[in-house]
């Protein structure tokens, strides 16, 4: 089954203790859809400038990924740049430049309001609800979010969260959306505003599911080289919602392999910059880092 994804598509310079890179395919939604592009046929919905290199919009086609949704506005796409600390998991926003993206209005055409399965990206939540209201009869739509997100516009996310089945976000922004810093009260709170499913990125130490009384708690892939972390979120958030596609089950068990599936693709991410690595990556390869995370958390009975 198709999945929608909506969000942010941009130009990035990342800088990393180790190399700096400038000029790089980023944004939620770039990541998120060639995740999503591995499990199911993906709908994307966004918006760049006159100024977005053709061979991103050829690297999509090649990946399957429909871009009728993708406009393209007079002026310049969305900038971003970002620097990592020397400990990878911190970083600092050095510049944003909207550009397009400043007066974005998602619109769907006709051919992706049927979707079934639905990915909200990150984008500020009154554009995610936008994207809701033109979805006929979704069966799942999960919202990520940022810190920028829930600093700026609290009570537009606070709305959105009553009508997305699922959210995800990072342990950083579940502490500040919900004010608790233990993060299983976070995430039984982040149910109370709504979705039916939580999840909880962890960074280097996994991912929490939540789900009324159930729970589970994914490891992450042990890396010894993590050349760029940008979009590590997204690409989870993207490999998740797209298997939920392909397998067509949103049960709770379901979203205990998603989150799986979500990690491994997040693992390969963080190999290369920008979207280096997702690109020569295969479905085997996927494959077999699933089964290698199956080993690497299996408990046996004492
Ligand atoms: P992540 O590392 O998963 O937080 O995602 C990083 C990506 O988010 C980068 O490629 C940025 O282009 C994009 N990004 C940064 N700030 C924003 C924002 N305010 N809204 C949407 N996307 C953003």
């Amino acid at each position: 089954m198709p999945l929608l994804v909506a969000g942010s598509i941009g130009i990035d310079d990342v800088k990393t203790p180790a190399e700096s890179r400038k000029g790089l395919l980023g944004g939620s939604a770039s990541y998120a859809a060639v995740a999503a592009s591995f499990f199911s046929p993906v709908r994307l919905v966004g918006v760049v400038g006159e100024d977005f290199p053709d061979k991103y919009r050829v690297m999509f086609r090649e990946k399957g990924i429909d871009q009728e949704g993708l406009k393209t506005e007079k002026g310049k796409t969305f900038y971003w740049a970002g620097e990592y600390f020397q400990d990878l998991n911190q970083r600092r926003t050095l510049a944003v430049e909207l550009n397009v993206f400043e007066r974005f209005q998602p619109e769907l055409p006709p051919a992706y309001q049927d979707t079934d399965y639905v990915l909200l990206g990150n984008l500020g939540p009154a554009l995610q609800s936008r994207v809701v209201d033109q979805v006929k009869r979704p069966r799942f739509i999960m919202a990520d979010t940022m810190d920028f997100y829930i600093g700026s516009a609290r009570p537009d996310l606070m709305a959105l969260l009553k009508r997305v089945d699922a959210v995800c976000m990072n342990d950083g922004e579940a502490r500040q959306l919900t004010g608790e810093n233990n993060l299983i009260k976070a995430g039984k709170m982040l149910l109370g505003h709504g979705p039916k499913f939580a999840v909880i990125k962890k960074g280097e130490h996994g991912s929490l599911l939540f789900s009324g009384d159930r729970f589970f708690s994914a490891p992450a892939y042990p890396l010894e080289e993590v050349f760029d972390p940008t979009g590590a979120g997204d690409t989870f958030a993207g490999a998740l919602a797209g298997y939920l596609a392909s397998v067509g089950r949103t049960d709770f068990d379901a979203l205990r392999q998603a989150v799986i599936v979500g990690s491994a693709v997040a693992s390969f991410n963080v190999e290369a910059f920008s979207l280096e690595r997702l690109l020569t990556l295969k479905r085997v390869d996927i494959d077999a880092r699933c089964r290698a995370f199956r080993d690497i958390s299996r408990i046996d009975e004492a």
